[in-house]
């Protein structure tokens, strides 16, 4: 499933292309893709209304119109991408956004698990989703992981703690700041937690740097593949020697999620660490 970096690669990838465009009217072929709104009604709304700008909230892009704003969440296959025509050539497009030129905005998904939001405002969003990973100090950063006994890796997959991560970075960070994924968040130790606050930026910024990781369904709005996955150090490397120690890799599953990590330079910890000596 898409993540930070590559949501965020897409945004900025078809923000150039639809900024100033001025929509004609939406075509789909799978009802659930507008998320229950007939396609009458958005036609209706969105018919008209000039984009103004794309931008990226967690793992969501948000098309800003005059009036409204369309949410795209690309979960497992989503890809979007501007073309000349509605659906040639691609039998996954399900929702096509017709622009006055004559370029349709395309949404590829062949789960079809992605949806489409018409909304006026970004609220519903808002409440959804934690702070952005990459607009926070090293210090806000500690302070949220801190104050609960979950296991650290479903802790960092949640949204609400902090927003756009997933499966990928979380195991990158992890490795990064050598803690085991299952480690309780406030078992972890002080410079530990430093190490972690600073990892998880450093990850993400990497792998926008790189477009993203196209192991699976991910493409760039270019259609190109992102090149973050050649510099995994962990997710998908299970048996391969760790780049840091040579121990082979291992999987496991945390709260059912395949979870790489390198068992020598991620310990787990047998207890929390000592009171008033937190290191
Ligand atoms: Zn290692």
């Amino acid at each position: 499933m898409p993540e930070l970096p590559e949501v965020e690669t897409v945004a900025r990838g078809i923000a150039p292309q639809i900024t100033g465009a001025v929509i004609s009217e939406a075509w789909i072929d799978w009802d659930k893709v507008l998320d229950g709104v007939p396609l009458d009604f958005f036609n209706s709304q969105v018919r008209d209304q000039t984009v103004r700008g794309v931008s990226r909230r967690g793992k969501y892009i948000c098309i800003e119109l005059d009036r409204d704003f369309l949410v795209v969440h690309l979960r497992m296959t989503g890809r979007l991408y501007v073309s000349g025509d509605l659906r040639g050539g691609d039998p996954w497009v399900h929702f096509s956004l017709g622009f006055l030129d004559g370029r349709w905005l395309r949404f590829s998904d062949s789960r079809k698990f992605g949806r489409i939001t018409l909304t006026r405002d970004l609220t519903y969003l808002e409440k959804k989703l934690g702070p952005e990973p990459l607009t926070l100090t090293t210090e806000q950063i500690e302070k949220i992981l801190s104050g609960s006994m979950r296991a650290v890796k479903p802790f960092l997959l949640d949204q609400k703690r902090i927003a756009g991560l997933g499966n990928i970075y979380v195991d990158e960070s992890l490795h990064s700041a050598g803690i085991h994924p299952e480690t309780p968040v406030d078992w972890i130790s002080r410079p530990a937690r430093k190490r972690l606050a600073e990892a998880i930026p450093g990850i993400l910024q990497q792998a926008i740097d790189h477009e993203g990781a196209s192991i699976n369904w991910y493409r760039k709005a270019d259609g190109g593949k992102g090149e973050s996955q050649e510099h995994f150090r962990v997710y998908g490397r299970q048996e391969q020697p760790c780049l840091a120690c040579g121990s082979p890799i291992r999987k496991i599953f945390v709260a059912q999620r395949g979870t790489h990590f390198c068992p020598k330079c991620q310990r787990r910890p047998m207890r929390p660490p000592a009171r008033g000596r937190r290191a």
